[in-house]
């Protein structure tokens, strides 16, 4: 497997900013006040909008229940909308982490709604999902980070809703034991936490969140959950290189994960990191195939990909049959 070296690997790329891609320092100063750059040609998607859209919509707000993606100002936001799927987002909507590439407001969260869990089941039922994705914000507030409202949740919905494959995108729960366990006895079919980016930008990236402990969450999943699949997903155009974003899918199989996402960042707001570059198709596809190679069983990687982007794709016969 060849991989190119650092200065040449920020590979078939469009630069963004003409300021040197190494790391985000002072990143956030310039992004106030350089114009967001244009979208390279295979960043422009129409936006189907579908009476479906508005029955999603409708039925999401006689619920009361948040997405991420209309929190995290998701891009496929039309196409998974008009398409009558989405992914819930649980226990509120505000965040109590600040990371420089996610849109979700960061203030402090109102007390978890108990009924919640049920909603969501319900909008799961209406919609009629075979593959439901439930995230959350980051509760450090809560003793527990909520990982017991994800086991109602799922429990619920999975009541509600025989035979659903349930996939979870969880919070590092700052890798405690307790709540990973809390997760587990749910049995979620998989377990998704996502890395990120490459362990060199994680700390100018992430708030709070470590490399290390994202990986020893996803380790713990993997050892201590049964009949379950480990998920994560990493962006690119931060800067990354493509030997590190080659060492970070390493370092992934390593703790056992089975499936992984790549997809390109995209600045949701000028206060947000910005991108470092546009990452072309076929390096992604070039990714993608590293990633086979590496023995993840499922592997998205493309521009528009995102954790739960046709996450009902990778539907093998032990969750469905
Ligand atoms: S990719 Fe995921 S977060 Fe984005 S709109 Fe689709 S379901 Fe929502």
């Amino acid at each position: 497997m060849s991989v190119l070296n650092r200065s040449e690997s920020r590979a078939g790329v469009s630069p963004a900013h003409d300021s040197p891609a190494d790391g985000f320092g002072g990143r956030r100063d310039a992004c106030r006040t350089l114009p967001r750059p244009r979208l390279p040609s295979w960043l422009h998607f129409p936006l189907p909008t579908t009476a479906a859209f508005g029955r999603t919509r409708a039925l999401l707000d006689e619920l009361k229940l948040h997405t991420v993606c209309e929190s995290a100002r998701c891009p496929n936001h039309w196409e998974c909308w008009s398409k009558g799927t989405a992914t819930f987002m649980i226990a509120g909507d505000r965040c109590t982490r600040a990371c420089g590439f996610c849109a979700v407001t960061t203030a402090k969260p109102y007390a978890l709604e108990a009924d919640e869990p049920q909603r969501v089941a319900e909008a799961t039922r209406r919609m009629r999902l075979r593959h439901v994705v439930i995230t959350a914000v980051a509760r450090d507030d809560l003793k527990d980070g909520g990982a017991e409202h994800f086991c109602r949740t799922i429990e619920h919905v999975r009541a509600l809703n025989p035979g659903i494959v349930i996939e979870v995108l969880v919070p590092d729960f700052n890798d405690s034991d307790a709540s990973i366990d809390a997760v587990l006895k749910a049995r979620p079919h998989i377990f998704n936490h996502n890395l990120e980016t490459v362990r060199r930008l994680t700390p100018s990236v992430r708030s709070r969140a470590t490399y290390d402990r994202s990986l020893s969450v996803l380790a713990k999943a993997r050892q201590r959950g049964t009949d379950l699949y480990t998920k994560s997903g990493l962006m690119l155009g931060l800067g990354e290189a493509e030997d590190e974003v080659l060492r970070a899918m390493l370092d992934l199989r390593q703790v056992g994960c089975d499936i992984v996402t790549l997809g390109q960042y995209l600045q949701p707001t000028l206060k947000h990191f910005p991108v470092v570059e546009f990452v072309r198709p076929e390096q992604f596809e070039k990714l993608g195939e590293r990633a086979r190679e590496l023995g993840f069983l499922h592997v998205a990687s493309g521009p528009m990909v995102r954790s739960s982007y046709h996450a009902e794709e990778f539907s093998p016969k032990s969750l469905t049959g």
